[in-house]
Order: structure tokens, then C-alpha cells, then sequence
């Protein structure tokens, strides 16, 4: 084989580790990732606490119902004991009596709102709940699924890795070297490119048909437009 079918194979192998290598480290990124879970959780979370915030609301209104309720229960005990003569004490119970049942009645409408907004957010956080779980098999699944991958693409990269150090044993110094400064200088790291047409690959400019033949022989000869290594298959 010439230095420039060995220096295209090797571009081949080499190419291919790149794309193995970039989509490793995409792998290795979504692998890391879990927005999807950490925005279900936020939301789960922000159910609860609204949840709880009803719940406590609730019990407080109770709470203060059950209280009235009672003092309400004392003063009228008090208002028919029969102890109570004084005309102007008698007033004034009666008046406490009476607006310890409007402040009894007046907590009514809050506490059936409460009770509205329990039952309402008890729903919410049922469904926070619910895509929390779905969310997470979905995770689960994707994760598998890119191990996977992540493992076949390890070994395939061994593979290549091994065969590139075969090739590179082929290669004269001197080609190597060009080879790898191209690598690095050029973008998508092509440092060798087919003619097609008798044109680069690459850049598309025409090559004198005087290149196209010495390429053919074999001389390892680079693009007059772009640099890159020309190869005829
Ligand atoms: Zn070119």
C-alpha cells in the first residue's frame, strides 16, 4: 500500500475516533443531567408546601371556631344562671353573646374556602406525584439505553485506537508528522482527502492534471488551496 492510501486509512480510523470520542463525552454529559427529575421535584415540592400552607390554615380556623364556640357556651351559661341581676351587666352579655356569633359566623366563608383549596391542592400534589414517577422511569430507561451505547462505543474505540498504532507504524516519519500538524491546524481534524473529480475533496479547487498524476504514482503531495493531503482511491 503507498504512504497515501496508509495515511487515508489512517485519517479513516482517526476520523471515526473523533465522532466516537464527541459523542462519549455527550454521553457522559446527559448521563449527568437530570433537569427533567430536579424540575418535577421543584414542583412536587412547591405542592406540598402549598398543601400544607391550606392544611395549617385550615386547623387554624377550626381552632378558632371550636374556641368561640366554647367562650360562647360560657357567656350564655352565665346570661341564664339567674346570677346576673344588674340590668346594665345583663346588657353587656348579652352584646358579648351576640358578637361572639357574628365572629363565629364571619369565620364560615374563610374556612370553606380552606377547605376548597385542601382538597384542590391535595390534587395538585397528586399529580406533581405522578409526573415525578413518570419522569423518573423515563430517566431510568434513557439512562440504560446510553450505558449502553457508552460501552459498545468504548470498546469500539479500543478497536481503533489499537489498529491506529498498526498504522501509524506504516507511516514514514516525515508523513507522520505533517500528518498530525494538519490534524491539529485543521478544522474537524482532515488532514487527508480523496480527489474526486480531480478536484480536493475538501475544498473543490481543480488540481493540474501534472498533480493528479504524480498522486497517482503515489507521491504524498498536498492541496495548493487548503494543504490538506490528497489521496486517490
Ligand atoms: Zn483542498
Amino acid at each position: 500500500m503507498s504512504q497515501a492510501a496508509t495515511l487515508y486509512q489512517l485519517q479513516t480510523l482517526d476520523s471515526e475516533i473523533d465522532s466516537i470520542r464527541q459523542r462519549l463525552a455527550e454521553i457522559g454529559q446527559l448521563l449527568e443531567q437530570n433537569e427533567a427529575v430536579r424540575a418535577a421535584q421543584t414542583a412536587l415540592e412547591q405542592s406540598e408546601e402549598e398543601h400544607r400552607r391550606w392544611q395549617t390554615r385550615l386547623t387554624d380556623l377550626e381552632l378558632e371556631r371550636a374556641h368561640l364556640k366554647e367562650e360562647t357556651a360560657a357567656a350564655e351559661k352565665r346570661l341564664y344562671s339567674g346570677k346576673i341581676t344588674n340590668p346594665r351587666e345583663l346588657a353587656d352579655l348579652q352584646g358579648k353573646v351576640r358578637e361572639l356569633n357574628q365572629r363565629y359566623e364571619d369565620l364560615e366563608e374563610p374556612l370553606i374556602e380552606a377547605m376548597l383549596y385542601v382538597e384542590e391542592s391535595s390534587q395538585a400534589m397528586a399529580e406533581a406525584e405522578a409526573a415525578l414517577e413518570r419522569v423518573r422511569a423515563e430517566q431510568a430507561s434513557a439512562t440504560t439505553a446510553l450505558s449502553d451505547e457508552q460501552a459498545r462505543l468504548s470498546d469500539r474505540l479500543k478497536e481503533l485506537e489499537a489498529q491506529v498504532e498498526q498504522i501509524r507504524a506504516q507511516i514514514e516519519a516525515e508523513h507522520l508528522a505533517r500528518y498530525d500538524k494538519l490534524r491539529q491546524r485543521l478544522k474537524g481534524g482532515i488532514a487527508v482527502v480523496a480527489v474526486r473529480n480531480n478536484g480536493c475533496g475538501v475544498c473543490g479547487v481543480q488540481l493540474t492534471s501534472r498533480l493528479v498524476q504524480q498522486i497517482r504514482h503515489g507521491q504524498v503531495l498536498t492541496c495548493p488551496t487548503c494543504g490538506r493531503i490528497l489521496y486517490i482511491p
